[in-house]
């Protein structure tokens, strides 16, 4: 696939516009425009009409859709799933200690666990600061649960692998928390099947700028 970057060349600044002057345009009128050849401007049209700038009908030619850089952001932010981006969830089980929870937590180097039943269904969620207030003052962190520190069902913010990921982020935002649960329904209740953080959205957002294509 051609890439359809977000900075234009200048030829393909050219192109548009003549299109925006001059459309609905022929790509072989583009191309006399130019002093190309028909074939040389097939990329870039193909880029044009790609990222969302130029739309082209069959025996009409190439028109300028008027939407800016920004709009068209906006559009493909708008598309992203959850799907695309979750990452491995971290689970453990109701009856871990809370010392265990601490070990596992640094092992995987996560900020947030997700506590599960025998079935792979969410009951609970472990944040950092969950583990340290239940740590501060407390001597056994042995013989104490998880289950009994925990956020419980059904106060836990949850995502769906369809869900937009803009979504995700705003419940992020609204609830103040660093990460939601992908959850898929089953009879026994949500499986984890993944999670959604605070680095997920800023990997994309960097993506966005750094990645050549919108
Ligand atoms: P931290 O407490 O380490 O800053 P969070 O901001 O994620 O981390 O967590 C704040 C509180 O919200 C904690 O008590 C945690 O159990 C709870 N929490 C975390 N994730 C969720 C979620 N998806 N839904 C509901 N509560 C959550």
């Amino acid at each position: 696939m051609g890439g359809d970057d977000v900075e234009l060349s200048m030829r393909q600044e050219k192109i548009l516009e003549i299109v925006k002057a001059n459309g609905p345009i022929t790509g072989e009128n583009i191309a006399e425009q130019l002093n190309l050849t028909r074939a040389t401007l097939r990329p870039d049209l193909a880029i044009l009409t790609m990222a969302g700038f130029l739309d082209a009908r069959p025996r009409v030619g190439y028109f300028f859709t008027g939407k800016t850089g920004t709009e068209l952001l906006t559009e493909k932010i708008k598309k992203y799933k959850i799907h695309e981006h979750l990452s491995i969830p971290i689970v453990v089980n109701e009856e871990m200690s809370v010392y265990d929870a601490i070990s596992t937590m640094f092992l995987e180097d996560v900020g947030t666990l997700f506590v599960v039943d025998v079935h792979s269904c969410l009951t609970g969620v472990l944040s950092r600061k969950d583990l340290l207030r239940a740590s501060i003052g407390n001597q056994d962190l042995h013989s104490l649960s998880v289950h009994i520190i925990m956020t419980r069902m059904p106060n836990i913010a949850v995502c769906r692998k369809d869900d937009l990921l803009i979504d995700a982020a705003k419940q992020l935002i609204t609830k103040q928390i660093d990460g939601l649960p992908v959850v898929k329904d089953t009879e026994q209740g949500l499986e984890v099947i993944g999670r959604i953080t605070k680095t997920t959205i800023t990997k994309v957002f960097v993506e966005l700028i750094t990645d050549e294509h919108i």
